[in-house]
């Protein structure tokens, strides 16, 4: 399956279901962090990870003439939730996501903006935390939820099985994992938590990090050189 590249206009249509799922990735923020925008075919959306630049999120649901259901967070890192608590009063719609661990982070957003140089944040508590094994329904599609601790201690990923399409935040990039020398990191959970809870989704499946270019748990088992099956623990 061919991979895109870019960090935009990876729209994707599955002919194969009766049911059609499709996506956009918008980078926000200075640190050009990926939001996703999700849709059914009836245009029922969620934004995932919408860091920041609410105005550019709306406008981009407003073109594409969708109804915003949900705001669905990975983690609870400002570059990946900062509009998160505008959107949701704005539009009365839900925040569902993280695990409850990641509380900590959200108590700290007027720090974390402080700190990163963003616009004051304030603190929220999402309407609905999740736990491995739960799902997220947006319209007719449905995700299913993998705690996936490490980079924060409430990271969750959300997959798509029919789409074979994963959304997993900080956890790993292209070539990359994500860093864990934040507080309450920790090194081995991330890499058991890729190794343990990712790759068994399958090697065909795609990923949009939380930055940067698509890939799939295929290549990053072959090529990564943190978490890569050639990396073995203890070598
Ligand atoms: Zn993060």
């Amino acid at each position: 399956m061919e991979i895109s590249s870019k960090a935009s206009g990876a729209d994707m249509v599955l002919g194969r279901y009766t049911e059609k799922m499709e996506f956009t990735i918008i980078p926000v923020t200075p640190y050009q962090q990926n939001c996703s925008l999700v849709w059914d075919e009836a245009g029922r959306a969620a934004l995932i990870d919408p860091g920041g630049e609410a105005e550019r999120l709306l406008a981009e649901v407003a073109t594409r003439k969708l109804t915003l259901e949900k705001i669905l967070l990975t983690h609870g890192h400002l570059d990946h939730v900062g509009a998160a608590a505008e959107l949701r009063e704005r539009l009365h719609i839900p925040i569902e996501g993280p695990e409850r661990a990641e509380q900590f982070w959200l108590d700290a957003l007027p720090q974390q903006a402080q700190m990163f140089g963003f616009p004051p944040a304030q603190i929220f508590t999402p309407d609905r935390w999740l736990q491995d094994g739960d799902s997220v329904s947006v319209g007719s599609m449905r995700f299913e939820v993998l705690h996936c601790p490490g980079h924060t201690p409430g990271h969750v990923v959300f997959f798509q099985p029919e789409a074979k399409l994963a959304f997993v935040g900080d956890v790993l990039f292209k070539g990359s994992i994500g860093r864990t020398d934040f507080p309450r990191g920790n090194h081995a959970d991330l890499l058991a938590a890729i190794r343990e809870k990712l790759w068994p989704l399958g090697d065909d499946v795609r990923f949009v990090p939380g930055h940067g270019a698509m890939s799939t748990f295929g290549i990053e088992r072959r090529d990564n050189p943190f978490v890569g099956d050639g990396v073995a623990a203890g070598v």
